[in-house]
């Protein structure tokens, strides 16, 4: 390849078409991830991005367009900043809702953020007036007053988006390379005339390293998500113990995988009396201690579900443990710190039992607790 061909393709429209057609990819790419969250979730808030991301795409197309038609046009250009302007507006509306449940207050902010944009953006037409149609002065300041506003939307993001979403870190970053790409871009129009071409490349390169960015910021946000619509599928709402459902799936696979385990039952002492003398809300706060104590003991030795109501069982996986004395920590440490008492019974798994009678033994165990005394630990 000689020299000429290189710098052209580098610094002329060939160059800027590959660099456009890169960032398209990766915008398609992230705006393929925003719409699965959208479908899977089905919140409408998630809108805004997969809009912010469309408008993107078709900024970027303009772009690639100007860039391959070498048009200097000015609707080419008021379109094209006019676009820059909502997509960043949309996208951090955007980033904004993907860690925040929309409220009414908030559909205010957004609308009054989109109208402001608009407004600005009508300078562009009203400033050849003003300057009765100076040619020169006209193409150098006509865009001015949307650049500028960039800024005051880049402040804005620092301070109203930053503090209010998760990986603010990578937000920042993100804002940081966006105002030092949109930096360059005023450095180059206003004080180098536009004719800087590593300035210019500059302008297109470090875009890449903000949609780099924001890919993986959503991409982490879907894991998060997906993640956490897992977590409260297997999990109790209340205590945070695994759920029924998921804890007998859990027993089920040891005991027919013939892994030796045992099971402790437990069930709280006279709990309806507390519930009518003393609240509801006790009540429930005495669930969740209860819960807090038995996930401290089994944290290394076994996992813990809520059965039903007031009834928690233990699944100790460590061969280790001894099931009586995990029985025995767990219900003196209820009846120390706590203004509730305990009834315990366990069973070890043994040859051809299954899942469902070694959780039946632990119960019957617990039963017999209940009926000798209440406050102990029985096995069975
Ligand atoms: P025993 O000592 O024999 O176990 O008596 P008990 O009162 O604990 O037994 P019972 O099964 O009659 O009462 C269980 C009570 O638990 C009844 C119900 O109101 C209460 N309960 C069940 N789930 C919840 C809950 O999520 N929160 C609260 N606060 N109470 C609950
Ligand atoms: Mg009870
Ligand atoms: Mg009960």
């Amino acid at each position: 390849m000689n020299n000429a061909t290189f710098t052209e393709l580098l610094f002329g429209p060939a160059g800027s078409l590959f660099m456009y057609s890169m960032l398209i990819v990766i915008i398609a790419m992230t705006l393929l991830v925003s719409l699965r969250l959208l479908i899977t979730r089905r919140k409408v808030g998630y809108f805004s991005m997969v809009i912010a991301l469309v408008i993107l795409i078709v900024q970027y197309g303009q772009l690639v367009a100007r860039a391959v038609t070498q048009s200097q046009s000015e609707t080419g250009m008021f379109l094209a900043l006019l676009l820059k302007l909502l997509a960043f507006v949309l996208l951090n509306i955007g980033i904004y809702q993907l860690y925040n449940a929309t409220r009414k207050r908030d559909l205010l902010v957004f609308v009054l953020f989109i109208a402001g944009t608009v407004a600005i953006s009508v300078t562009y037409w009203s400033i050849p007036v003003w300057l009765q149609e100076n040619m020169e002065q006209t193409a150098l300041l006509q865009p001015l007053f949307m650049e500028l506003y960039l800024f005051l939307l880049l402040f804005l993001s620092f301070l109203l988006v930053g503090p209010r979403i998760g990986q603010n870190g990578k937000y920042q970053i993100m804002l940081t390379v966006y105002f030092a790409a949109h930096t360059l871009h005023m450095a180059n129009v206003y004080l180098f005339d536009d004719k800087q071409p590593y300035l210019k490349l500059c302008e297109q390169i470090i875009p890449f390293l903000f949609h780099v960015v924001l890919f993986l910021f959503i991409f982490e946000r879907v894991i998060e998500i997906m993640q956490a619509i897992y977590n409260s599928s297997i999990t109790d709402g209340l205590t945070k113990l695994y759920n029924r459902k998921y804890f007998l799936g859990r027993v089920a696979q040891y005991v027919e995988g013939r892994v030796p385990v045992s099971v402790i039952f437990s069930d709280i002492d006279n709990f309806k009396k507390l519930n009518d003398t003393k609240g509801h809300q006790t009540g429930d706060a005495m669930l969740k201690q209860v819960a807090q104590i038995m996930m401290e003991e089994t944290a290394d030795t076994g996992l813990c579900g809520r059965y039903g109501g007031e009834e928690m069982v233990v699944l100790v996986t460590d061969p280790e443990t001894d099931p009586a004395e995990l029985a025995e920590r767990i219900r003196s440490r209820v009846e120390t710190e706590s203004i509730v008492t305990i009834s315990m019974g366990y069973s070890r798994s043994k040859k051809g039992i299954t899942a469902d009678e070694l959780i039946k033994q632990a119960d019957e165990a617990m039963y017999e607790a209940k009926t000798s005394g209440k406050n102990k630990v029985v096995g069975f």
